[in-house]
């Protein structure tokens, strides 16, 4: 074994047995080739931790980013959204390099890999930028960069530069990573572009076998304007364009209703759940009970720093889990394992990654995170699933691996310089606001 956890307790994910106590977990080659018990003879290992009052899980996913945007975190909050996006988010974006975007993206996955997410699906600007980030890092990453076409009848994908993009990021990343960084295709939304430029999306997307991330029903005023322009709901229309025919990932689905969550069961799509993001923006309550009910695979995002302002996964967790109590008046809706389960098992289902990942599981790849419960925050400790959903955070975690490689240990970044980040952040800062 290159590395054994001995004595820890292990959130497994897997039915039959979510939780091991005592458990032994070694990693071999990247991935997980041994979980048992504690009364198993050890096997030999070049490094050996000992888990006693430590918690191992998967690898957190965050299924929906724009993880450049950290460089706008704190840039004009607290504003209407209109006013906020023309007047300041969108000139800002206008002077963004693929330099900026790649350290904001670094920044970004520095806090990741701090909290306990191993993987993320971005929808950014200069996808190449965000696959290099990514790929140095050593984390997983499904990067696109989203199609916006306002001009219905001249838009041309081959001419538009996330075009180019994405050909360079499955030249240089797809295959080359092992499929670690893969390329998606991306329709920011149905209010920002038109069929024309749907049909080349989804053209491009299933010749080359790519997902698809596309954010829907976000807002009432895209759901009722959307409605107004077509007389149908945006997942009507995008499944009558064939957008659904692709594994689409679509964030948000706030205002999603009973037909179009029977259309994004039917077609498998994931609904990316971002609380934090649709209180902060006051876009509503997402049924995220209701789609799990229906059997749509309902996975937990952070979206971008401008509307959260945090990429700690388990304030989304503690807070998705709380919001539909609050939502069902039931105390007993979104339990504290389902909630974890969107975070790991159905983040990695997202990505196409759900028979490699997600799980603790032999044969799995070692995407793991060992958090620390010997603390006051987590002591007494009745229930380790309990502690994970509702009191950990980010700060907690130990030990970040991603495919057996550890990316982060007690507050040491292994393969991200983040001094120079930050240094480099501080001088972007001045140039993308003012
Ligand atoms: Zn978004």
């Amino acid at each position: 074994m290159d590395l054994l956890f001995k004595n820890v307790t292990a959130i497994t994910m897997m039915p039959e047995a979510p939780v091991l106590y005592n458990a032994q977990v070694g990693v071999k080659d990247g991935k997980i080739a041994l979980i048992t018990g504690a009364s198993a003879l050890a096997p030999a290992a070049r490094r050996v931790i000992d888990g006693t009052n430590k918690v191992l899980i998967p690898g957190l996913y965050n299924c929906h980013t724009h993880a450049a945007m950290t460089l706008f975190r704190g840039f004009a909050n607290d504003l209407a959204l209109e006013d906020w996006l023309f007047n300041h988010i969108f000139p800002a974006e206008r002077k963004l390099t693929p330099e900026i975007v790649y350290t904001g993206t670094q920044i970004a996955i520095a806090e990741m890999v701090a909290s306990g997410t191993v993987a993320f699906s971005d929808m950014y600007f200069f996808m190449d930028e965000v696959a290099r980030a990514a790929d140095e890092a050593g984390v997983l990453a499904n990067v696109s960069n989203a199609v916006i076409g306002m001009d219905r009848d001249t838009y041309d994908f081959h001419e538009d530069r996330v075009y180019a993009q994405s050909l360079n990021v499955l030249k240089s990343y797809h295959v080359n990573t092992g499929g670690r960084i893969r390329a998606e295709a991306s329709i920011h939304g149905v209010y920002t572009s038109f069929a024309p430029a749907w049909k080349q999306v989804t053209d491009f997307a299933g010749e080359n076998s790519l997902r698809l991330h596309i954010h829907l029903s976000e807002t009432k005023t895209e759901q009722d304007n959307c409605v107004a322009a077509y007389g149908k709901t945006p997942a009507r229309v995008f499944e009558e364009h064939g957008v659904f025919d692709l594994p689409v990932t679509a964030a948000h689905c706030v205002w999603a209703t009973e037909e179009d969550m029977d259309i994004l069961a039917r077609h498998g799509v994931t609904a990316v759940h971002n609380p934090v993001s649709n209180l902060k923006l006051a876009s509503g309550v997402a049924p995220v009970a209701r789609m799990l009910a229906k059997g749509v695979n309902v996975a937990i995002g952070t979206d971008g720093m401008s509307s959260n302002n945090s990429h700690d996964l388990f304030e989304e967790i503690k807070i998705a889990s709380i919001l539909q109590k609050y939502a069902a008046n039931d105390p007993t809706a979104a339990p504290a394992l389902e909630t974890l389960r969107m975070a790991t098992v159905n983040g990695a289902k997202a990505q196409g990654r759900g028979d490699e990942s997600g799980v603790l599981a032999e044969g799995y790849y070692a995407d793991l995170v060992l958090m620390d419960f010997d603390s006051p925050r987590l002591t007494p400790c009745f229930d380790p699933v309990l502690g994970l959903a509702y009191s950990a955070t980010g700060r907690d975690v130990a030990m970040t691996l991603c495919r057996g490689k550890i990316l982060y240990e007690n507050g040491e970044y292994k393969t991200i310089d983040v001094e120079k980040a930050l240094f480099d952040a501080r001088r972007y800062q001045k140039i993308i606001t003012h």
